[in-house]
């Protein structure tokens, strides 16, 4: 991945830091977990993301007017450029989606928690 600050192909995200979720841009200040890449397996992190799409889901389950959801980011900030530039970690913002993610595995879960609160998902990843 590229550096935003030196533009070299040197980007590598952390192995532990936040992983953050929005839905067309909006998001719960619960909708991100930690994730530590040398301890937890792919299926514990399947978990925890589940876990926070099930949680937004059934907040905005119990809105009037529900939009279709469009836009999913599931990113992080918590990235570091091998020749030491300085990552603003709160404005940065990488999709992990292909990254720790596969996008079939978003996908399905997006669809099923989605379906439980009457929710239609027709998203692409950014
Ligand atoms: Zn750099």
């Amino acid at each position: 991945m590229y550096c935003p600050i030196c533009f070299q192909n040197t980007l590598k995200i952390r192995s532990n830091g936040v992983i953050k979720l929005a839905f067309n841009g909006k998001a719960r200040n619960t909708s991100l977990f930690t994730y530590n890449l040398q301890k937890e397996t792919q299926e514990q992190l399947l978990l925890k993301l589940r876990e926070k799409v099930e949680d937004f889901m059934k907040f905005y389950g119990d809105f009037a007017n529900k939009e279709v959801i469009k836009k999913v980011e599931v990113y992080s900030g918590d990235f570091q450029c091998v020749n030491d530039c300085k990552i603003d970690l709160l404005a940065t913002k990488v999709s992990v989606v292909n990254l720790i993610f596969a996008p079939a595995d978003v996908r399905q879960i997006l669809s099923e928690e989605s379906k439980k609160y009457g929710i239609d998902v027709n998203a692409s990843f950014t």
